[in-house]
């Protein structure tokens, strides 16, 4: 019966669960079914668009009984661009389904204990819409006209936006405008296919404490016809803009950003404000998307550590070093490493911006540095660790479980790779309690702080 399954096959199914990535989970015939859209308690009928050995995916053709928890999307372009999938599930339910994200992770890699795991309820975010300080959107040439936005879910077609749910108003404005300008001064915009023309991908970054805003074009060569134009009608139309980029990524390349970024105009940086102290941030490095529930991390991540005054703490995938430089008035040292060196500079100017003279940050792979300052003889009291999806590599960890810091902290932007880093730290350390706070709503993506006590 089942290679009578094609796609376009449709059949009713009940929705189980939804799994980590927000999908409905039914199973037909046996099989295990992905369907885009459902949600749990759910009588849908499913359209097949793939068939694989061991799953189907499928759409949502119809809902013939709905969820309570079933709302209309709010956002017009839902379905056809990512990053509002969980937008048709109500927030109280994604908050919900956040903690559950957790908890799927942890039984699929069953670290010690993981049964007795304290999951404690996602934090919410008082403003669950446009939230999103940066816009990293594609630009195309569409009908004639300047595009930028998102792809299509699984292709590279492009779906221009204007306004977007998750985005705060002015990165939209200030990507429309640039749009504008790219045309009428007809700016050579990159064509994929042919690998021709120059601006690939626009950034607008905004700082919601200071409104300052960080423009970065992302150019398939170092030449930028009628900059000086542009530069001038940026600086006339857009007055938050305060600095102006532009990162050198030449040829047909997965990666957004090439190696080399140039100043065009204006400061090297923005400045945010995080729990009272100033961050000055510069195009290439990191910086948390949702601004308002960055200081909630931060203040969970930092009662979880619970620093003793004094203590030498480690802020590892420091970024532009705000975990730290937060709690240096604390500590009695900080030490912080981050891969990228310009994250590292801003970090170690955003010391001093803040008066912090105990903070140092470093340039180099946590993997490879915290096990040298162990050999060079530093014993951390505390270790706060803030890896990208990736989690932890296996040297970090190893020497993790050799020093055994008292207070340690993870805070994890991925229940996976948590799950699977906790299954090693358990050997040495008891979770306390998991928090997840949610900086993404109306997306699958989790995120949560980690509190660890010595066995
Ligand atoms: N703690 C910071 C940054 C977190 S994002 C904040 O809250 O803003 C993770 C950071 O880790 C990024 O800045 C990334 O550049 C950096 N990174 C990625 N891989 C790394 C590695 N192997 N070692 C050190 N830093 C790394």
């Amino acid at each position: 019966m089942e290679n009578t399954v094609q796609v376009g096959t449709r059949f009713p199914l009940t929705i189980k669960r939804l799994d980590i990535n927000g999908r409905g989970i039914g199973y037909y015939k046996r099989k295990i079914t992905f369907v885009t859209g459902a949600l749990p308690g759910e009588i849908v009928v499913a359209e097949v668009t793939a068939v694989h050995d061991r799953y189907l995916e499928a759409t949502l053709h119809r809902v013939k009984k709905a969820s309570p928890d079933r709302v209309k999307p709010a956002e017009p372009l839902y379905g056809s661009v990512g990053g509002v999938e969980l937008n048709h599930l109500a927030y109280p339910a994604q908050l919900q389904f956040k903690r559950d994200v957790v908890a799927q992770s942890l039984a699929k890699f069953k670290p010690a204990g993981w049964q007795h795991y304290d999951l404690r309820p996602t934090i919410g975010a008082a403003a669950p819409t446009h939230y999103r300080n940066k816009a990293q959107f594609p630009v195309r040439v569409i009908d004639g006209h300047v595009r930028a936005g998102l792809y299509a879910p699984h292709s590279h077609r492009l779906v221009p936006l204007t306004t977007f749910l998750t985005q705060r108003p002015l990165t939209m404005q200030v990507i429309q405008v640039l749009c504008q300008l790219l045309e009428d001064l007809a700016v050579p915009i990159y064509d994929e296919h042919a690998h021709a023309g120059i601006v690939k991908t626009l950034v607008v970054r905004e700082s919601a404490a200071t409104g300052e805003v960080q423009v970065t074009f992302v150019t398939n060569s170092a030449k930028l016809p009628h900059k000086t134009q542009l530069l001038a009608a940026i600086a006339a139309k857009l007055p938050a803009v305060v600095s102006v980029s532009q990162n050198i990524n030449p040829g047909d390349t997965p990666l957004i950003w090439g190696p080399e970024t140039q100043l065009l105009a204006g400061q090297p940086y923005i400045t945010e404000k995080l729990l009272g102290r100033a961050f000055q941030v510069s195009p290439q490095a990191f910086l948390q998307l949702n601004p308002a529930q960055t200081e909630v991390l931060y203040t969970q991540a930092l009662k979880a550590l619970a620093l003793k005054p004094g203590a030498k703490l480690v802020d590892a995938y420091a970024g532009i070093g705000t975990i730290g430089i937060s709690l240096a008035e604390a500590a009695g040292e900080v030490r912080g490493m981050e891969i990228i060196a310009a994250a590292v500079a801003d970090a170690n100017r955003n010391a001093a911006l803040n008066h912090v003279t105990n903070a140092h940050y470093t340039v180099g792979t946590a993997e490879a540095l915290f096990p040298q300052w162990l050999r060079e003889g530093f014993a951390p009291d505390a270790v706060i660790v803030d890896p990208p999806r990736a989690g932890l590599e296996r040297p970090f960890i190893d020497a993790l479980l050799k020093a055994q810091p008292k207070q340690f902290v993870y805070i994890s932007c991925n229940p996976s790779t948590l799950a699977r880093d906790l299954v090693l730290l358990t050997r040495r350390y008891q979770v306390d309690y998991i928090q997840s706070v949610d900086m993404f709503p109306q997306t699958a993506r989790c995120e949560a702080i980690v509190k660890f006590t010595r066995k």
